[in-house]
């Protein structure tokens, strides 16, 4: 069994602040070190359990953030950006049996973290997907089902798995920490990898005995829009072919491929 392992750090315990996610800040040196940990779990998880092979993607600012010297023996670790349509998913397309995502949050629009963004917390108010505002899982989660990979467990705050549940009712989730207002309420680092550690557990058992519950169908025809945080930002994505300026600082998008929209997204926004 080959598992992706797609990873963020806005989701992962304890995390509330931009401090403790920005390389720069004194706070983000113990954030590091339990993504880290979140990540090892899964990774260590996977491998007790036969995984064949295991990749992580550090898929947070600058896809430096997890020290690779605590990760496994028989792990792979995609630092840094390939700068391909595929982004917090780059590699998934070499073929995996399934995927995981740790530290992942609320999307763009949602009050589910004080962190909540999808992609860019500066230049997007909102994504929309056939009306559905969207999060990083589920630009993911169609980027994985694209590659016809199903998507097996995720951990993160309480509303991106919430969120997760509703798309994919079969997903495990680890929920680590429910936020309100600009605040969280966290488990302790260490009961955080206890309950990963089940979780990934009972997904990799669960995808052995029916490896196609976790499938995630792509819509026939997906309509997008795209709110930006200022005007200058949609103006020039129009010029992508088949984007069409619906406001001042707001796009249309529509496609029957989902990978057309992950162009367009590469390139025009
Ligand atoms: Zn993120």
């Amino acid at each position: 069994m080959k598992i992706y392992i797609s990873s963020d750090m806005e989701g992962i315990a304890g995390v509330v602040n931009w401090n403790e996610v920005n390389n720069d800040q004194a706070d983000y040196q113990w954030s590091k070190q339990q993504m880290t940990k979140e990540v090892q779990v899964v990774c260590e998880t996977a491998l007790e359990l036969s995984a064949t092979k295991v990749i992580v993607k550090d898929a947070h600012d600058s896809g430096r953030n997890i020290n690779i010297t605590e990760l496994p023996n028989g792990v792979l670790t995609h630092r840094a950006w390939t700068r391909d349509p595929l982004v917090m998913m780059s590699g998934v397309e070499d073929g995996y049996d399934a995927v995981v995502f740790t530290g992942y949050h609320a999307g763009a629009y949602s009050a589910g973290n004080p962190l909540a963004h999808t992609m860019n917390s500066t230049a997007y108010r909102y994504i929309k997907m056939n009306g559905v505002y969207m999060s990083e899982f589920m630009m993911n989660a169609y980027t994985a089902a694209y590659y016809k990979t199903p998507i097996i467990a995720i951990t993160g705050d309480q509303a991106i798995c919430d969120e997760a549940k509703s798309l994919i009712p079969n997903i495990v989730t680890v929920a680590v920490k429910s936020c309100k207002g600009s605040a969280c309420t966290t488990m302790s680092g260490n009961e955080a990898l206890l309950a990963i550690e089940e979780g990934v557990r009972t997904a990799i058992k669960g995808y052995r005995e029916n490896p196609k519950a976790c499938a995630l169908g792509i819509p026939d025809k997906m309509t997008f829009e795209i709110s930006f945080a200022n005007a200058g930002l949609a103006y020039k994505a129009q010029f992508y072919p088949g984007v069409k300026l619906i406001d001042n600082c707001t796009i249309s998008y529509e496609t029957d491929d989902y990978y057309e929209f992950l162009r367009m997204f590469f390139y025009a926004c």
